[in-house]
């Protein structure tokens, strides 16, 4: 068992991921996890809230986003991947969880709400959809970590949690709440009190230049896109701007890409001196630079990514999966019975082995 502070966060297998997701979490992810024990779900229980007529495509994206991983170097050596649906710990604890947190408070949720109206799920969704945000504590506390990298988006749903947490460990652990969040496992609580933390990029727009780029809404540059795919999608970013000596603004969508993804700092203060100047720059031109620098950045992605291309890197990905929920089940079960004990539900730990 390793001491190091740990982290959770995760994606959900709607699709493959993205450069929203490497400059709001991915990034981040590989970066800590030398120093953190590094916990990556996968909620494919989640994906059912919206496809749940589509049960080939999600378990399509999920071996796609491990292969995503991978791609991006993380090490399955030193994390944890977590399948949502093999960790039986997270669907109890989201029960207890529910109970905990007022019907009101979930509903009202902003990015629930977001969800709902850019989604078109108008009216219909499932009783599960904002179930997700229950279940989510519950993805996130099963493994009491203290940080969970995420996109701007996210940290709304990570407020539930945080809120959850001190009530539970306020309840059944005896808990003052009084005391500050960081010292709530000190004084007997269960569950740390996690922090979101947001990557270098908050919120990566759309090649729609208007929603945060998304899995499901069309508008993404996937990791796994070619150089001729990000030229394209680049070159369908509408800026508005006609002519090469036309003062430019630089917060449009286009610089956001260029601050994103061109790492020279000074090439990138040229491009915004020129641009807001006017001076003899069009915008086909920096879509092109933009969509080399993007290139050179998934480049090294690719080559990761090719011994599990097809059928027998599926395979690989299914045996490392395996692998994996031993380990995560471990982790997870015995968080559930620290909180059921202090629920006055200790009838015995258990083990969750794989035949
Ligand atoms: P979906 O459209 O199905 O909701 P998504 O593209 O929003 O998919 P998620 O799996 O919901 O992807 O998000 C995974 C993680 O990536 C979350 O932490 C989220 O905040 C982050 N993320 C997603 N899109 C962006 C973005 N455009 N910019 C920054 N972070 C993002
Ligand atoms: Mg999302």
């Amino acid at each position: 068992m390793t001491t190091k502070p740990r982290i959770l966060t995760g994606d959900t297998p709607t699709g493959r991921l993205h450069l929203g997701h490497w400059v709001g979490s991915l990034e981040n992810r590989v970066a800590l996890q030398n120093d953190y024990d590094c916990f990556f779900l996968i909620a494919n229980m989640h994906a059912f809230t919206t496809r749940a007529d589509k049960p080939d495509e999600i378990r399509e994206s999920t071996l796609e986003i491990v292969k995503d991983w991978l791609a991006c170097g993380i090490d399955p050596d030193r994390s944890t991947f977590v399948l949502q649906t093999e960790i039986p710990a997270i669907a109890e604890l989201s029960w207890y969880l529910a109970m905990l947190l007022p019907f009101n408070r979930v509903m009202r949720n902003p990015t629930l709400k977001h969800e709902l109206e850019t989604k078109n799920l108008g009216d219909n969704y499932s009783f599960g959809f904002p179930m997700y945000t229950v279940g989510q504590c519950a993805d996130i506390l099963i493994f009491r970590p203290e940080l969970v990298p995420v996109g701007e988006d996210q940290l709304a749903h990570i407020e539930p949690c945080r809120e959850v947490a001190r009530r539970f460990n306020q309840l059944y652990c005896g808990v003052d709440p009084q005391i500050n969040d960081a010292d709530y496992v000190q004084a007997g609580g269960v569950f740390p009190i996690p922090a979101g933390k947001v990557g270098r990029v908050a919120r990566l727009i759309g090649t729609d230049g208007k929603n945060k780029m998304s899995k499901s809404l069309n508008n993404a540059i996937f990791l796994t896109d070619s150089f001729k795919q990000i030229k394209k999608k680049m070159g369908g970013l509408y800026t508005g701007r006609t002519a090469m000596d036309e003062p430019g603004d630089i917060n449009n969508a286009l610089f956001d890409y260029v601050r994103a993804f061109i790492r020279d700092p000074e090439r990138v203060a040229e491009l915004e001196r020129k641009y807001a100047a006017g001076d003899n720059i069009g915008d086909g031109h920096i879509k092109v630079e933009v969509a080399e620098a993007i290139d050179q950045l998934l480049e090294p992605m690719r080559k990761r990514r090719a011994p599990y291309e097809g059928k027998d890197g599926d395979e690989k990905i299914l045996n490392l999966l395996r692998h994996h929920t031993q380990q995560a089940n471990d982790a997870a079960e015995e968080t559930l019975y620290l909180a059921k004990k202090a629920m006055k539900l200790d009838f015995g730990p258990r083990k969750i082995v794989l035949e």
